[in-house]
């Protein structure tokens, strides 16, 4: 995370989101990512959809700068990664952070000072902006509450609104909807909808295909390497998943004529959870 913490980049004008060129990540004999490139414009939003081990964890590791790709190079408004304030990240959902004694609001507060570079007494202003994005995720009710008491997908919208609080320009979300049950993931997912009418740049991961074809106009197949890279229906074809997918195509009850496989939690060894 301290990368993203380093300051000072203005943004190349005309410069797209976020470009990954041919990044290759290997961690000692384990090739994880293997000539990856694709570009985002501002306001895109792209779900990366992939079975376990397929690289998104690591993927979002080199866009956020905390990981050296061992070839190729990212660029974000047209600068390495690790010289913005723009880019917010949602952390995976984890139980360490959960016995925080700090509000909703202070957490939204804490994107506020990420973005305005200092630490000190938040004005009038800083809190308006902190109940607008707490307004937009729809948490405005639970402002003053612990984090430690919302549930997992209200925690995820809190992080969503830290980074609006923050104005990040490119947010980072690694399988945000792990964990969650439907009804999270549909609010989370609206929070994320609402971000596009904001303008930020998205990059999602999830190893629920469904979801990811539901909610994104556009959808990254990895594994390892970009299997497909296009709209829902262009990449969740059935000879596109098996290549991907491989034995995980045999499971029951997917439906692979419809070339939208229910593929979700259920699916078990090999998946994430
Ligand atoms: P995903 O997020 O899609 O599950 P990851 O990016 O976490 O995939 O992992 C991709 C591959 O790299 C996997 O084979 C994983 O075991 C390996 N890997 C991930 N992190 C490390 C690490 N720090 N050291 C060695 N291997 C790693
Ligand atoms: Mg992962």
């Amino acid at each position: 995370m301290k990368a993203l913490l380093r300051r000072g980049a203005q943004h190349v004008p005309g410069a797209p989101a976020l470009e990954v060129l041919g990044v290759t990540v290997r961690y000692g004999e384990v090739l994880a990512l293997d000539g990856v490139s694709f570009t985002l414009q501002a306001g895109d939003q792209l779900a990366v959809v992939g079975p376990n081990g397929s690289g998104k964890s690591t993927l979002l590791g080199v866009v956020a700068g905390v990981l050296e790709p061992t070839e190729g190079e990212v660029r974000i408004f047209g600068h390495p990664p690790g010289q913005h304030t723009c880019v917010g990240f949602v952390p995976q959902r984890s139980g360490a952070d959960l016995y925080f004694p700090v509000t909703v609001a202070d957490v939204v507060m804490m994107g506020r000072a990420l973005k305005l570079r200092r630490f000190g007494w938040p004005t009038r202003a800083d809190w308006q902006a902190v109940h607008e994005a707490l307004r937009t995720v729809g948490l405005e009710e639970l402002a003053g509450r612990s984090i430690a008491e919302l549930s997992g997908g209200q925690r995820q919208r809190a992080f969503i609104a830290r980074a609006l609080a923050q104005e990040a320009k490119l947010l980072l979300m690694d399988e945000p909807l792990a964990g969650l049950d439907v009804a999270a993931q549909e609010d989370v997912l609206a929070s994320i909808a609402q971000l596009r009418l904001q303008g930020v740049t998205v990059l999602f991961t999830t190893h629920n295909l469904a979801l990811a074809a539901a909610h994104f106009d556009r959808v990254l197949l990895l594994n390892q390497r970009v299997i497909a890279l296009g709209k829902p229906e262009e990449v969740l074809k059935e000879g596109v998943l098996l290549s991907a997918y491989g034995h995980h195509a045999r499971l029951p009850g997917v439906d692979w004529r419809s070339g939208l496989a229910a593929l979700d939690d259920t699916c078990g060894d090999g998946w994430e959870q």
